[in-house]
This record gives C-alpha cells, structure tokens and sequence, in this order.
C-alpha cells in the first residue's frame, strides 16, 4: 500500500516529473494503460470511438482509486487490417503492435513499476494485447501484467443481457447499441444518431458469430464482407441514460481489477532445471 507519509503526485503519468516518477514506482501503483484503435464505425460515430471509450473508463477508474493507480497515455493505434476497406483505419502490423506494447512494459519496470494493467477498448487487439502481457510476466518474472475485454465479465455480461434491446447473440458488436449509447454518454455532441442504422448480418451458424463476446467458433476475414455500412448491431437502439449505466458499471469491473492487481504477489516461479531444485532450494539461495 502507498505510504501517506507524503502526498501523492500526480495520477497521470505524462504529467509527473521524473522524481515524482520515481516516488510513483516507491509506491508500488497499478499502471493503467488504455489501449485502442482508430477506425470506422459506421456513419453515426467518429473513428476515434475505441480510443475514447476505452481512455474515458481507464480515466475514471483511475481517479477512482488515488495513491493505488497511475494512468498512462492511450495507445491510439491498434491492430485493425480487416477495417481497411473504409476509409479512416489506421493499423499497426501485429508483431510491430505487440512488440510495441513489451517495449512499453519493459520500460516501466525499468523504472522500478511492476504492475501493469492494459484496459482494451478494440475487440481484434484482444489476442494480441494478452500475448503481450503473458511476454512482459515471461520477461521479467517478478512484473504483474494483465489485460480484459471491457464490460466481458460476468457481472458485466449479465447486466448487458438484462438491459440491452437489440437480439441476442449476434446483435451488438461495433458502433452498435452499446459503443452508441457510451459515446452519447461521453461526448453526445460528436454522434449524429440521425444517421444511425440497424444492421445485423445473417450469420448462417449456429456456431459463429460477432457480439460483444462472440461464438465459440472464430470466423472473421473483411469486415466489408459482413456490413455494408460498418455497423453489426442497432445503433438506432443507443441511448445516453443506457450509455451511462453502462459505464458506470464497467468503470467499477476496471476499478475492481485494479484492486486485484493492486494485492496480487508475483509468481516468478523457479526453473527446475537447476540441481538446486532437487534440494528445495530458491534460485537466489541456490545458485
Ligand atoms: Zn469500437
């Protein structure tokens, strides 16, 4: 826990200087790192969507928990090669972006950080983001790394089932009901919900599908080639009073993963391939 003794800087960590930076690591924090991409979502929302959904949450909880969590700079730019069919993607190669999340990792636990949690706004970073996180705990083995799908918990999940209007599974998966209604919950004056659409693609399976956790069975390929408008839900179901409630609840699962990663010790394990594992004996004592 971070000593009271004197007070605490700064929770944005861009903003500290590098003494504060040093005070921050003394503390032991949960770095909270968003992580996003720019893209099309549909007529109705600006490309920028992800990013903010994902750095208004990681804001929040991070305010939410002071002397406990640190909020890094958004990672604007994610993985996204099957939205280059519309106009306004950006996309890192996957290597590049997961090679690029280890070296930020590296380099907080360079300073002395050891806890690191990526809060993911864009569905196709989540493998990629999670390899890059099990690489930073193989690297170093005493670092804390960890990422999630926001609003995928089961509290989560079991809210959005209860309160949602569009058809499940299958029906709310990009600039749909759930990314609408947040965006008019954070900024209402950038959705023109005027040009909002319903579509929703027949998916053919009983197996395969995009919702906001998908079918058991993975089948993606060109996002043109399942939305013509770059919808998949009902935008036209969005609604700032459902954006908010929504929200709320997936600051508090962000703030209750910070509490988890703000207790959790390090399992560095230990190689057994070193005689002195026969004995029992740690690394440090053994070697
Ligand atoms: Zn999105």
């Amino acid at each position: 826990m971070p000593s009271t003794d004197t007070p605490t800087p700064t929770n944005r960590y861009a903003e500290l200087t590098w003494p504060e930076v040093a005070e921050w690591a003394a503390r032991d924090p949960v770095l909270v790192i968003p992580v996003a991409t720019l893209e099309d979502h549909g007529h109705h929302l600006p490309i920028d969507t992800d990013v903010v959904i994902a750095e208004t949450l990681a804001e929040r909880a991070v305010d939410a928990r002071p002397g406990t969590a640190v909020l890094l700079p958004t990672v604007t730019h994610g993985y996204t090669p099957h939205h280059m069919d519309f106009p306004g993607p950006i996309t890192i190669g996957w290597k590049t972006f997961v090679d690029h999340l280890v070296d930020i990792g590296r380099s907080v636990l360079h300073h002395g950080f050891r806890r690191i949690l990526f809060v993911n706004g864009h569905g196709s970073n989540v493998p990629l983001v999670d390899m890059a996180s099990r690489l930073i705990m193989l690297e170093e083995r005493d670092a804390i790394a960890a990422t999630f799908w926001y609003l995928s918990s089961p509290a989560s999940a079991e809210l959005l089932a209860a309160t949602r209007s569009s058809p499940s599974p299958g029906g709310m998966a990009h600039a749909c009901e759930l990314e609408t209604s947040l965006y008019l919950a954070i900024r209402p004056g950038l959705v023109q919900m005027e040009k909002a659409v319903r579509e929703i693609p027949d998916w053919e399976s009983d197996h395969a599908w995009m919702d906001w956790s998908d079918g058991p069975l993975s089948v993606k390929g060109q996002w043109s080639g399942w939305t013509e408008s770059g919808v998949i839900g009902d935008a036209t179901a969005a609604t700032a009073e459902k954006g908010r409630m929504w929200l709320e609840r997936a600051v508090e699962e962000i703030c209750e993963y910070i509490d988890d990663m703000a207790g959790r010790r390090p399992r560095p394990g230990r190689d057994h391939h070193h005689p002195a594992a026969v004995s029992g004996n740690t690394r440090e004592d053994g070697i």
